[in-house]
């Protein structure tokens, strides 16, 4: 965890390979704890069958790169061709702010983001055939799913070396329960700091 003098508040990023479940994971425990604040991203790529139609802002590459220029994104970065950001967050008072981004951003927002707590978690599928299978259940061709795979496995590698903490999405429950505890403790520690200055 990185701290800050600001006392509150966190922000939680939440990185991993594709296939791991973040999505999944992230809803539940935003459901669950009301002072949880999820950021929605915008990005260039088109969605999938079946897909949330609000689970991105989905534009073109105009009017994301015309946003970039503006300075209008926390973090962005390109995921196998297609642009991926992060809105400034805009988050009710109180709330802590949740991100679901790749390694690239996570390292971004850890160097610009310099007057909040920061907390890191990095979420692994259980095994690759778990992580085969879910990726291959979005409808995503074969070549896709190749390429997300190979890029997983660097993702994992880079996310490894800065991550606070790893959490394994073998049980749903479990790894929600796993990240909320995390959550808890980072207020606990944040709630600690403001008390003693
Ligand atoms: P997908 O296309 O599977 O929804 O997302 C591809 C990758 O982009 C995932 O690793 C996801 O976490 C990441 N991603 C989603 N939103 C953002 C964002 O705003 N910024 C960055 N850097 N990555 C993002």
């Amino acid at each position: 965890m990185r701290p800050s003098s600001a006392p509150d508040p966190l922000i939680l990023v939440l990185s991993g390979p594709g296939g791991a479940g973040k999505g999944t994971v992230i809803r539940r425990l935003v459901e669950r704890d009301p002072r949880l604040w999820l950021s929605r991203s915008w990005t260039t790529r088109t969605r999938r069958p079946g897909e949330d139609e609000d689970a991105y802002t989905f534009v073109d590459r105009e009017a994301f790169l015309a946003r970039a220029k503006a300075g209008g994104f926390l973090e962005w970065a390109t995921v196998l061709g297609e642009y991926y950001g992060t809105p400034i967050p805009d988050a009710p008072p109180g709330h802590d702010v949740v991100l679901e981004i790749d390694v690239q951003g996570a390292q971004q927002v850890l160097e610009r983001v310099v007057d909040r707590t920061i907390v890191c978690a990095l979420l692994v599928p259980p095994s690759q055939a778990e992580q085969e299978a879910r990726l291959r259940g979005r409808g995503d061709g074969e070549a896709h799913v190749e390429r997300r795979l190979a890029l997983g496995a660097q993702e994992l590698e880079v996310g490894k070396r800065f991550a606070d903490a790893i959490v394994v999405n073998d049980d749903l429950d479990r790894a929600v329960n796993e990240l909320a505890a995390i959550v808890a403790a980072a207020r606990e520690r944040e709630a600690s700091c403001g008390a003693s200055s």
